[in-house]
């Protein structure tokens, strides 16, 4: 059976229904294909840092004020460990209310379907696609439902499945840092209310993020210590993670389930690699947590793509015209978010003296000069457009 629709965004993921939501009150006929079945929220247990500017977008889709389980963020304090170098960034320097804040991805991923279900955007779930191929006027895209095959045409298709379906027509450019991300909640004796810590190890970042009464932590090592860190009881864990960050919370008291993400750069070459097509999110741009700018960024992405769609000539949606306007309106933040996370894993994930001691200098710097410190907080809040 085929259907046509004016766009079909693949991927019902937050960026792909924050897409579907800056379109709705338009007349474009909108669909989102989504694997997951319907009515089945996400087990993805990571938490997401997001930032005041997606705040601000959040609000606009109608969607922030659904958003029970979310904690602020005023102050953050970054370090580096084994050195004295140091910066804080706080709300009220740089004239926001807060800096940002700290949710379960379910709860957004929730709140987002939700709204969707209150629009004229259609969403068909457990909708697994399979195949994206285009010709002059439109792309068709294949996808199996309930065992059975489904065609369905689109002037644009919007990749928004995390990165796979393209990946091997493709390829994206890949870099490994050989890192795992290790997630879990944590209680601790003297949690400092509404203040994240991001600390640097030669090891990788590791990310206290302040949800409710304790952490969500974000620690970052080796594949092979990520795995090990999966096995050791309670007890070991605990002592662990004292050890390598400190005493500025206290002890650490309780942890949850621990759950381990491989990391990497992947960077799709073109976020508009075929007529009809656009890659958006993680399918454009898959970023290392580091300063927590993945979602943000492809928050961004569904907002300015929703932007061009809503101001161009109808006749143009989906044309060389349209995916080139957007790829230049993006161009500038996609690649300054790249190089800002990028560049931090490389700059502080070694342990070498001279590097250690600028790095020190550099974070002392951060602190001590507004100007550089409002710009860093700038890039994180709002993007390099902000
Ligand atoms: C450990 C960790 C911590 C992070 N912390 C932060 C943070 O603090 N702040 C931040 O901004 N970002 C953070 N990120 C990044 C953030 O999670 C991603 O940027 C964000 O989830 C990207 O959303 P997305 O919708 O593009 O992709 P996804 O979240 O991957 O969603 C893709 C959706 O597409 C669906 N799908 C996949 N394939 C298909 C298919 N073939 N057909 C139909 N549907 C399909 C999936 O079911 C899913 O619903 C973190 C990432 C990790 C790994």
């Amino acid at each position: 059976m085929t259907s046509a629709y004016d766009i079909a965004i693949i991927g019902g993921g937050p960026v792909g229904s924050a897409l579907a939501l800056a379109l709705h009150e338009s007349k474009l006929k909108v669909c989102v294909l989504e694997a997951r079945p319907a009515n089945s929220a996400s087990q993805d247990a990571r938490a997401l840092a997001l930032s005041y500017g997606s705040r601000l977008l959040l609000n606009r889709l109608g969607v922030w004020d659904a958003l029970h389980d979310v904690s602020p963020i005023r102050t953050i304090h970054i370090s580096q460990k084994q050195s004295f170098g140091r910066a804080v960034l706080r709300a009220e320097e740089l004239n926001v209310p807060e800096l940002g804040y700290v949710l379960p991805y379910p709860a957004l991923q929730g709140a987002l379907t939700e709204e969707l279900q209150h629009s004229n955007v259609v969403s068909i779930y457990g909708a697994s696609v399979t195949q994206l191929s285009n010709s002059d006027d439109h792309a068709a895209i294949n996808y199996q439902q309930d065992g059975a095959e489904h065609i369905i045409h689109a002037r644009l298709a919007v990749v928004a499945d995390g990165g796979k379906l393209l990946a091997q027509q493709y390829p994206p450019e890949v870099r490994d840092y050989g890192q795992s991300a290790l997630i879990t909640h944590i209680t601790c004796s003297a949690p400092q209310s509404e203040t994240a810590f991001e600390r640097f190890t030669p090891q990788g970042p590791l990310a206290l993020l302040p949800f409710k009464t304790g952490y969500e932590l974000v620690w970052t090592a080796s594949h092979q210590a990520a795995q090990n860190m999966l096995t050791w009881d309670d007890m070991k864990f605990l002592r662990e993670l004292q050890q390598h960050f400190g005493d500025r919370v206290g002890e650490f008291l309780t942890v949850g389930k621990r759950t381990a993400f491989p990391l990497g750069l992947r960077r799709a070459p073109q976020q508009t690699p075929m007529p009809h097509t656009v890659l958006l999110g993680n399918a454009a741009q898959t970023l290392h947590p580091v300063a927590g700018q993945g979602f943000n960024m492809g928050l961004r992405d569904a907002w300015e793509l929703a932007q061009v769609i809503l101001d161009i000539a109808p006749e143009s949606l989906g044309r060389e015209e349209m995916l080139a306007k957007y790829c230049n309106q993006r161009r500038t933040d996609r690649e300054a978010g790249i190089r800002f996370t990028d560049g931090l894993v490389r700059l502080f994930s070694n342990d070498l003296p001279l590097v250690s001691a600028g790095r020190a200098a550099a974070l002392t710097a951060l602190d001590c000069l507004p100007f550089a410190k409002k710009f860093v907080a700038k890039r994180m809040m709002f993007g390099s457009n902000g």
